[in-house]
């Protein structure tokens, strides 16, 4: 293995290296880094988390001349989420070179701003290739000092239909320059592209040997069509994980299962090529700020998505083939942490599941699910903590008197404690289900977890709905009582019937809850509310009296 302290490379280079935490290259650094200083045009193909960035990145930057202030590289990325993570990633490598200016350019981005920074004087832009023919058609862009461009994942980039932008961008780039392209995969129209403009370009190709992503329990559980959205949901909330990715086969799995878990109550959104990239980033900035704790993805989308602490990686779906399973499981762990893999295996999935421990020489073992009384342990075990920390933060004194009172009405403390717990910890929905039995005899049904159809037609994901038609209902509990977006979903789906993700903006103040709702539901909503309880906290759900830019004003700052 190769030391980046023994690649030619800069002081301020290997030192900030070293402060990203990278031990040594990886092989397609390795391979690649000396051949693109070199000045060689290069294709460079390895899997998904490979580092191709840094590879690229490093070698980009000490091609750079720190006197010259003009543009120097080019780098185009197919999304803009890439585009952020690349110039990151460079920024990073840049840590003790000041000299070197970069910048983004992706669309949606205040065209303004970038025009101004670029004539500030940047050496390095990363951007979409659209957003950079827009500067290149407002001369804002001169790519006559260019020296050097990059491609990433090429192969994404001409699924999404850049290639007239990129073959318009290589064109207007000097004679004298050179091309550097990586891709995971290799179809023709790469090579075709490379033909075109590369010159007697190095191909290097990283075939990873080793395959499993070390330090990753990874467990799979027996279910049935049926029962798989049941079990997911258990599994869920015994390990109750902050951030988790779930991986289904199709985009129409992807739109399902996010409906049914919304459904449920859960934080889940869908990430899939059909969105539009603008959706796209909004879904991705909840899961990093975490708004949003369960992403539920395609492989294609899911590439590139560079967050570090997924805690457990669900396969909804069985991966087609051995090495999406370990890109797919390769999402958590990261950085040194512990991660979790759970797979679903209905009937005979098991024989290709064992083809993928055999080829991977992965070990996955077989895990019973959850009994419900496995669950209630550990939301009791989960409550009894909250509970000590209450206590220890103090400021009780409101509430003991209360319990003064009750006491004085001859109710024993004990029994005040336990009918609170109860209160929160009860769930008179929980019915239990016999998986073995599912597991055995296979239902040809679907999708379990039924939930009642009636607005389903006019499904919008949240926060796209149409302001006309939303409702703003108060509802009397808040922060104070412990309350989360995912309690006022699942309390409205659950009591009510509709769907979780015709919900709209969910905006939680200490003592209350403001939440939009469709007009054509508000009925329902209030006479299904009636008399029920949150969190153990009786509820009163009535329509709002705010003024509607007030609201619109609340509503954005939510979605921000
Ligand atoms: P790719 O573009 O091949 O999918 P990335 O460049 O996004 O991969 O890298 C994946 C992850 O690995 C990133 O978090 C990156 O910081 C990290 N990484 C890259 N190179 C190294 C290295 N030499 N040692 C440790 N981690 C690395
Ligand atoms: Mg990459």
């Amino acid at each position: 293995m190769l030391k980046f302290e023994e690649m030619p490379l800069s002081d301020e280079i290997i030192r900030a290296v070293a402060d990203m935490g990278f031990e040594e290259a990886t092989p397609i650094q390795a391979q690649s880094i000396e051949i693109i200083m070199s000045g060689r045009d290069v294709i460079g193909q390895s899997q998904t988390g490979t580092g191709k960035t840094a590879a690229f990145g490093i070698a980009c930057i000490e091609k750079i001349d720190e006197d010259d202030k003009h543009l120097q590289a080019v780098i185009l990325c197919p999304t803009r989420e890439l585009a952020i993570q690349v110039c990151e990633e460079i920024r990073r490598i840049l840590k003790y070179k000041d000299n070197i200016k970069v910048l983004p350019v992706y669309g949606g981005q205040p065209i303004d701003r970038q025009i101004s920074v670029l004539r500030r004087g940047v050496q390095i832009i990363i951007g979409t290739p659209g957003r950079v023919m827009d500067h290149i058609e407002r001369r804002t862009l001169r790519m006559d000092t260019v020296k050097m461009v990059i491609l990433d994942e090429a192969d994404e980039m001409l699924d999404m239909g850049f290639r007239d932008d990129i073959e318009t961008i290589l064109g207007k780039v000097p004679d004298e320059r050179q091309i550097v392209l990586f891709s995971a995969t290799m179809p023709s129209e790469i090579l075709e592209l490379t033909r075109k403009y590369q010159r007697q370009p190095e191909y290097i190709k990283v075939v990873r040997k080793e395959l499993t992503v070390p330090n990753i329990e990874q467990v799979y559980f027996d279910v049935s069509e049926r029962t798989k959205l049941e079990a997911l949901c258990r599994v869920i909330d015994m390990y109750n994980p902050e951030l988790s990715l779930i991986f289904c086969n199709t985009k129409k799995r992807v739109d399902e299962l996010v409906e049914q878990l919304q459904g449920r109550g859960y934080f889940a959104e869908g990430l899939h090529g059909d969105l539009k990239q603008i959706q796209r980033d909004t879904v991705m900035k909840k899961f990093r700020n975490r708004t949003l704790e369960i992403l539920v993805a395609t492989d294609v989308a899911a590439r590139g998505i560079d967050v570090d602490d997924i805690e457990i990686v669900f396969n909804y779906d069985l991966p087609q083939d051995a090495e999406y399973y370990v890109h797919r499981i390769g999402r958590t762990g990261r950085a040194g942490r512990n991660g979790k893999a759970c797979t679903f295996i209905v009937g005979r999935e098991i024989y290709k599941l064992r083809d993928i421990i055999s080829y991977t020489k992965a070990k996955v073992v077989n895990q019973k699910l959850p009994t419900l009384s496995d669950i209630e342990q550990v939301k009791a075990n989960n409550f009894s903590e909250e509970i000590k920390k209450t206590i220890s933060e103090g400021h009780l004194s409101k509430y003991v008197a209360m319990v003064d009172n009750m006491i004085s009405e001859d109710f024993s403390t004990i029994d005040i404690a336990a009918a609170l717990i109860k209160m929160h910890l009860y769930d008179e929905n929980s019915t239990d289900i016999d998986f073995d039995k599912f597991a055995r005899k296979d239902y040809e049904r679907g999708s379990g977890g039924k939930r009642p159809e009636k607005y389903e037609k006019k499904k919008k994901g949240r926060g796209e709905y149409n302001d006309e038609n939303m409702v703003r209902l108060f509802i009397n509990v808040g922060n104070k009582h412990k309350i989360k977006a995912k309690d006022v979903v699942g309390a409205l789906a659950g009591e009510t019937g509709i769907a979780g993700n015709l919900i709209g903006a969910i905006e939680i103040m200490d003592d209350f809850t403001f939440v939009d709702v469709p007009k054509d539901c508000v009925k329902e909503i209030l006479s299904g509310m009636k008399n029920k309880k949150l969190k153990g906290n009786k509820v009163n759900v009535e329509q709002a009296q705010t003024a509607k830019k007030d609201k619109d004003k609340k509503k954005k700052k939510y979605f921000e």
